[in-house]
């Protein structure tokens, strides 16, 4: 144990720990640094009790917005931490494009502020999906990533084999809602149904934009026979 101490001690003092994003020195490893911190805007209640979506009348509880009420979606639940902006989505860019596999414990930090009961009486967590000529090019996929950490962290078992994507679709970048939904329809497959009946699954993405393709992986597995679907993503983009 004093082994161990004196060894992180040695390591912090060579390499003290930074901020991810401005590089200032913080005192604790994982962290943003207070100034960054102060300029995430963490999304929180009042919100679409199925979707998420936070409501800007901070008066309205336990309601449903418009869009959940038009159209039931296919997952049960969906709750984001960050509101996507130009100063958050540093973190998930380095993430991604970056390299910085070494954000996961500061991205599970956050995802696990997310309301509690999103991650009870789930059996598994599933990641969406990359095609395998993305996970090629970027030999990682993020949300599998944060995926397995998360489950080490909630002792839920994680599952990168349940659900796989069997399409290319063209990026969704600049598609509105209805391109979106039309971009990522049957793009996915349950290679085997018997793995997933009755099983109740968390979803997990990084960012969630329109929802359209959290709402068809979670039609397809639904499909398959999955009892219930839940969603856990780190960001949502509030105004498209
Ligand atoms: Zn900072
Ligand atoms: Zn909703």
């Amino acid at each position: 144990m004093f082994f161990k101490h004196l060894c992180l001690w040695i390591v912090n003092f060579l390499y003290p720990p930074r901020c991810p994003i401005c590089k200032a020195q913080v005192e604790e490893a994982h962290c943003l640094c207070p100034e960054c911190y102060k300029q995430l805007n963490f999304i929180t209640n009042p919100c679409c009790q199925i979707c998420g979506r936070p409501f800007e009348y901070k008066g309205l509880n336990d309601l449903i917005c418009g869009a959940c009420m038009k159209k039931v979606p296919a997952y049960s639940m969906a709750r984001s931490v960050l509101e996507y902006d130009d100063f958050s989505k540093q973190l998930i860019l380095a993430y991604k494009h970056g390299d910085r596999t070494d954000l996961t414990p500061i991205l599970i930090k956050f995802l696990l502020q997310a309301e509690s009961v999103i991650f009870q009486d789930v059996d598994v967590i599933i990641p969406v999906p990359l095609h395998w000529t993305r996970f090629l090019k970027r030999r990682y996929n993020q949300s599998s990533l944060l995926g397995k950490a998360l489950g080490k962290k909630l002792k839920i078992p994680f599952s990168s084999n349940l659900l796989k994507r069997v399409r290319m679709t063209e990026s969704q970048g600049t598609k509105n809602r209805r391109a979106r939904e039309k971009n990522i329809k049957n793009a996915f497959r349950v290679p085997n149904p018997d793995a997933v009946r009755g099983m109740k699954i968390l979803l997990i993405d990084d960012v969630m934009t329109t929802g359209a393709t959290l709402q068809e992986c979670a039609k397809t597995l639904k499909k398959a026979g999955a009892k219930d679907i839940k969603v856990i993503t780190l960001y949502r983009v509030i105004r498209l």
